[in-house]
Parts: structure tokens; C-alpha cells; sequence
């Protein structure tokens, strides 16, 4: 057997997974404040999903899906985002009937097969929300804020976060820009790598993220959306930047920002950071998918949403010098002087747990002295001492780590004496 996870994913060990169940808890906290419910949507779904919302010819369509055949011969494909799951849903169960909004977050694992480098996973864990049934500016001015806000919250200082902000047109005018971006890729092909050239033809946009710095600087001439807007596209993305502007949120405009999904509409953004991450320095980004419900055979809703990565938001947290808060694992360890009063110390760490304090014993019959270590390693701040002199006179010895003092505690006083010396 081999013992490895496998490549691109990783274990997520006690210190990680605090970590992320920290980012979860100020997420609930923070979104919660905004309106936002929590969904689960399943790990898998249908292929087409995926197909029919992100598009064929993404990168994510094309190349880095998980797709397998169930025993029923079902196509079925491991999520590689949320956004299109949790549209789906909202879709089936008729969220956003009658005009109803629907505001969701979700967090779980993503499955892509991308090639592994720091900050990109094949498994990887998001966090994200989706704002359903809203075409109003102050909806993506509010999705943006709270991406913004929650990795301020979480210690990332706004001076190293830069939000990129761009307006990716409509169905009214972003055919015509695509045409003429692959038309300006066809005249400028002997400049472009062959993946560029391709792309003129499935999926010129994306010839923008290119990171080849001969394509950058050729792209760096492409036509540009901003200056291909239709009138309600420019009016709406004036109107965000007016309501961004009003909270002091602080943006870029980049209208080389395309983003690889095709359900984007309009308004899209990222948030990138300098530090701790190289190229893969977006630790989130979304924008808004006004027809992707209708992709899915629903009725025109609009909506949209972000998503952020967990792994590239704690490098981000480690190169910002930010402390996840780690709890003691232990407030109180209850040590035997030997094994003849084990059941009485089990009883005792019982009753403490029962009363709420974080409590821990030895289970390995090990002598006292190991087990004053241990009580150190877990961050214990009291030792309840129990042999079999104190049971013979009903009581226990209670030692306070810090200040070295000791004295006799009543076992019957226990709970209550405890938790005083702890306050
Ligand atoms: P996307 O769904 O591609 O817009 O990505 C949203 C966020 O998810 C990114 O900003 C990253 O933080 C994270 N992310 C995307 N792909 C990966 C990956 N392969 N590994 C780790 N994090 C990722």
C-alpha cells in the first residue's frame, strides 16, 4: 500500500485544520451579519453542471474536471467550484421564485486536476457566497465588501491586499469585444504562444491571464472591454464603483481581468496579496453570472458571488505574521501518584468535563513525573494531584502551574474549586 496522500492534496494535520475551522467561524460570524445562510450542496454533481455553467471551453472544463462513470453508467464529476452546485440547488428547490432573494454560503473541498505548486492543490478548500435574485449595484458592492472585510477581519492588513476590479460586459456587448480580441490575436499570432493563438479561436478572453511575458506585453494592446461597454453595462459598473467608493473600499480598475469562467457577467473583481504566495497570489475573487440560472433551463435570475481559497488565505495569514488562535488543549490535568486510584481520577476528569473545563488524564499508565510533562506539553493550567492518601482523607492536591502553589481541595468541592482557581 502506498502511504502517501495522493499528489496535490494534503492532510489537513490539528494545527491546519484549527486553522480552517477558525476561517469557517469568522466567516459565519461575518457573513451572518450580512444576511448570508448556510448550504451544503453534494461533492459531486451531474457532468453537464459543470459543462453547461463554467463552459467547454475553460480550462476547467477542458482539462482539470474529476469525471468518472457510476455504476450506472452516469456522468458525474467531482466539484471543481461552488457557484454552479449551489445555482443548481437554488434552481431545483425554487429559492429565487418569485423574485425571492437568496443569499448562501458554503465551505468544503474543490477537486481540479491542476498541475501542484504552492497555493494550487488538486484538493483545495473554499469558502464562498452567492448573492441570488439581485441585479442592483449595491449587491456586487456588498459581495465585494464582505470579501474584502473578511480577510481584514481574519488579519490580512488592507495595505497589503490590492481588489481588482473590471466589468466583463453582457450578452449585449461582449460578443462583438471577444470577436475583436480574436481577431487582434489572428494579426498578432506570431507574437503569442500557440496556446494564445488557440485560444483565439474557443476562448480569446483568456489569452489575458497568460503569464508569458511575450503574450503580456502583446495583450497589454488588445482592444479593452472598458472602452466597449454597452450603455447599462457602463452605467452599471459606474454605479459600483460609486458604492464602493462610499464605503472606502479601495479598488483597481483592470480591465485585463477576465477571470476563466464564461458565467461571468458584468461586474468581476480579485483580491490579490504581495507576500507569501508567488503566482498564485489571488486568495479570492468572484463577479456576478446573470444568465447562468437560465444556462440551467431556469427563469433569468441574476446573481453572484465569490469564492476564496483556504490554503493560499493561511499562507497569506503566515507571511502577514498573523497567530491563529490555539486554544490549550487542556485548562486541568488530572495526574494519579499511581494506578490504585486510576477509576477515582477517571470519575474526577469525568466531572470536571460534565461542568464544561477542558480536562485530560493519562491513559497510558504512565509514573507521575511523565505525566507533569504531559500536563505541560497540553498547556495545562492546574494539576489536580489524586493517590491513594488523598482518597483516604476525600480529598486531592491542586497545583497551579504557573505559581508553583499547591493546596487541599475537598473531592467533593472539586468542580467548584476548580473552576474558581481557573477564573
Ligand atoms: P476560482 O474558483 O478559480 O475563482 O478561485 C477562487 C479562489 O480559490 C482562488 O482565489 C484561490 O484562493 C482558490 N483556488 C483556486 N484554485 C485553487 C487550487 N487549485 N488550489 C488552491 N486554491 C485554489
Amino acid at each position: 500500500m502506498n502511504a502517501q496522500a495522493p499528489k496535490g492534496t494534503a492532510d489537513m494535520l490539528p494545527a491546519v485544520a484549527r486553522a480552517w475551522e477558525h476561517m469557517q467561524r469568522v466567516a459565519q460570524e461575518l457573513f451572518a451579519r450580512y444576511g448570508y445562510e448556510p448550504v451544503y450542496t453534494p461533492l459531486f454533481e451531474h457532468t453537464d453542471v459543470f459543462t453547461r455553467g463554467i463552459g467547454e471551453a475553460t480550462d476547467i472544463v477542458s482539462k482539470e474536471m474529476y469525471t468518472f462513470e457510476d455504476k450506472a453508467g452516469r456522468s458525474i464529476t467531482l466539484r471543481p467550484e461552488g457557484t454552479a452546485s449551489v445555482v443548481r440547488s437554488a434552481l431545483e428547490h425554487n429559492l429565487t421564485a418569485n423574485g425571492a432573494q437568496a443569499k448562501l454560503y458554503y465551505a468544503g473541498p474543490m477537486f481540479r486536476y491542476e498541475r501542484p505548486q504552492k497555493g494550487r492543490m488538486r484538493q483545495f478548500w473554499q469558502i464562498g457566497i452567492e448573492c441570488l435574485g439581485s441585479d442592483g449595484a449595491t449587491a456586487d458592492a456588498e459581495v465585494i465588501t464582505v470579501l474584502w472585510r473578511y480577510f481584514e477581519t481574519l488579519g490580512i492588513p488592507a495595505g497589503s491586499m490590492r481588489l481588482l476590479l473590471n466589468s466583463m460586459g453582457d450578452e449585449q456587448c461582449r460578443p462583438a469585444y471577444r470577436d475583436s480580441v480574436a481577431a487582434f490575436i489572428r494579426a498578432r499570432s506570431a507574437e503569442l504562444c500557440d496556446e494564445c493563438v488557440r485560444r483565439a479561436e474557443s476562448n480569446p478572453l483568456r489569452a489575458f491571464d497568460c503569464k508569458k511575458d511575450g503574450c503580456r506585453t502583446v495583450m497589454a494592446d488588445a482592444p479593452l472591454l472598458r472602452d466597449a461597454l454597452c450603455d447599462a453595462c457602463a452605467a452599471h459598473y459606474a454605479e459600483v464603483k460609486t458604492h464602493l467608493n462610499g464605503l472606502g473600499i479601495p479598488y483597481v480598475e483592470d480591465s485585463t481581468l477576465v477571470r476563466g469562467l464564461d458565467y461571468y457577467t458584468r461586474t468581476v473583481f480579485e483580491i490579490q496579496v504581495d507576500a507569501g504566495l508567488g503566482s498564485q497570489n489571488a486568495i479570492g475573487g468572484g463577479g456576478r453570472y446573470d444568465r447562468l440560472m437560465q444556462e440551467y433551463g431556469g427563469p433569468p435570475t441574476p446573481g453572484l458571488g465569490f469564492a476564496l481559497g483556504f490554503e493560499r488565505t493561511l499562507l497569506a495569514l503566515e507571511a502577514a505574521g498573523v497567530d491563529i488562535p490555539a486554544p490549550p488543549r487542556a485548562d486541568v490535568f488530572v495526574a494519579r501518584v499511581d494506578d490504585s486510584v486510576l477509576a477515582e481520577v477517571f470519575a474526577l476528569a469525568q466531572r470536571l468535563r460534565d461542568a464544561g473545563i477542558a480536562t485530560e488524564l493519562d491513559h497510558q499508565g504512565r509514573s507521575l513525573k511523565s505525566q507533569f510533562k504531559q500536563a505541560d506539553r497540553l498547556g495545562a493550567r492546574r494539576v489536580a494531584v489524586v493517590g491513594p492518601d488523598e482518597i483516604a482523607s476525600g480529598e486531592f492536591t491542586l497545583r497551579d502551574m504557573e505559581s508553583k502553589q499547591e493546596r487541599r481541595v475537598a473531592l467533593s468541592e472539586a468542580v467548584a474549586a476548580v473552576t474558581a482557581s481557573l477564573v
